[in-house]
């Protein structure tokens, strides 16, 4: 699957050294709390769009909030969330797809 960072599947972070199996595939991450929160981004996305795949996520913003966009084929959907302290969804809903028009 794509994604945008390089670093840490949330937080973009590059220090830290954890790994972690997430969607049949092998993520790194800064630390633990970022692996919690990647695995329920991960499921509530997936329950939410019902794709047999996801082939990428965008992820963007900071713990005050984020957004991430994800595709599959010519398919998008975007969402705004943000987690707890211990790394739970606090707050998740689908969100407009920037209009990408004129690109
Ligand atoms: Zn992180």
């Amino acid at each position: 699957m794509k994604r945008n960072y390089d670093g840490c599947a949330i937080c973009n972070s590059t220090w830290g050294n954890v790994w972690a199996e997430i969607g049949e595939e092998r993520l790194f991450f800064c630390c633990d709390l970022c692996v919690v929160q990647y695995r329920e981004l991960w499921e509530r996305v997936n329950r939410e769009v019902g794709w047999d795949r996801v082939d990428s996520i965008d992820i963007a913003g900071d713990r005050r909030g984020r957004t991430c966009e994800v595709a599959s084929g010519d398919r998008r959907a975007r969402f705004v969330f943000a987690f707890n302290s211990v790394g739970k969804l606090l707050r998740f809903q689908r969100a407009e797809l920037p209009s990408s028009a004129g690109g």
